[in-house]
């Protein structure tokens, strides 16, 4: 085995170990986020009653008196 060849082989090596460690740290960022805020809030401007809904839906309504309400943003 000549020198040439040993460096590549550390390049190959220390290459694949820098995109392993890409992979797995954007794997762990992409589970760690959260999903549960996905849904939307909404407030009931009539009753005052909160609660949540899909987040492709720009009006929702209310589960308690029916009231149709817009989602809150923040
Ligand atoms: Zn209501």
């Amino acid at each position: 085995m000549s020198i040439s060849n040993l460096i590549l082989t550390y390049v190959v090596v220390l290459m694949g170990g820098l995109i392993a460690v890409g992979v797995y740290t954007e794997l762990r960022r992409r589970r760690f986020q959260p999903s549960a805020s996905e849904d939307r809030i909404f407030r009931c401007r009539r009753c005052g009653y909160v609660y949540t809904d899909d987040p492709d839906v720009d009006r929702s309504r209310c589960v308690q008196c029916g009231q149709l309400n817009e989602a809150i943003e923040f």
